[in-house]
């Protein structure tokens, strides 16, 4: 059954899917309607063909700019550096925030591997250095862990020298706490106090 244990090993290479969840699913998939299976593999590859990133800010988007990042009402002024485009969506709840975003697509990370090359930072300082850009204010809003503070420190670096004021989310978040399961409140407590990394910034 050279198909069947096929379709096992590749359904089984999913995250958060095993062998035995596979041939289940596999079992389940070969028990219904073939109309049924098309519908299921056609919202998977329309999804996958549809949905890119945002050649801005690399946030999900079905279009070439996402809707934030084409969007006239947001404050151009602030940009909110999260890790991942899951975060956006958590930020977008509070309401609090109006500016923009950039992702990184990951934390820097030695242990496993990821350096700054791996991120779109050098993405994130073109834009911030491209001449028709207003950032003032760029707010770091990663989780309260030990790359969210590699990384923070490695950005105040290369940040050191723009004329541009840097925070990041404020105390109130438990560390090693998970923005994504970070309930509302604390989110916009955290946004409120979010606290100044270059004061020196203020007055240029
Ligand atoms: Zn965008």
């Amino acid at each position: 059954m050279k198909s069947f244990e096929a379709a096992v090993d590749r359904l089984s290479r999913l995250p958060g899917i095993g062998k035995k969840s596979a041939r289940r699913i596999v079992f389940h998939l070969l028990s219904i309607a073939d109309d049924q299976v098309e519908e299921l593999t056609d919202a998977i590859i329309t999804a996958k063909s549809q949905l890119g990133y945002c050649k801005q800010c690399y946030g999900l988007s079905e279009t070439e700019l996402c809707k934030i990042c084409s969007n006239s009402q947001r404050n151009p002024d602030q940009l909110c550096v999260v890790a991942s485009p899951e975060t956006i969506l958590k930020i977008e709840n509070t309401g609090k925030f109006n500016g923009r975003y950039h992702v990184l697509r990951g934390l820097i990370s030695p242990l496993d591997g990821i350096g700054p090359q791996q991120l779109t930072i050098s993405q994130l300082i073109n834009r911030l250095t491209t001449p028709n850009e207003t950032i003032q204010e760029v707010i770091f809003a990663f989780n309260p862990t030990n790359e969210g503070e590699v990384t923070i420190n490695y950005l105040r670096q290369r940040l050191r020298d723009y004329p541009i004021k840097l925070s990041q989310l404020g105390y109130g978040l438990p560390v090693g706490s998970d923005l994504e399961y970070t309930d509302r409140m604390t989110l916009n407590k955290a946004f409120e106090n979010r606290i100044k990394l270059n004061p020196e910034a203020e007055n240029s």
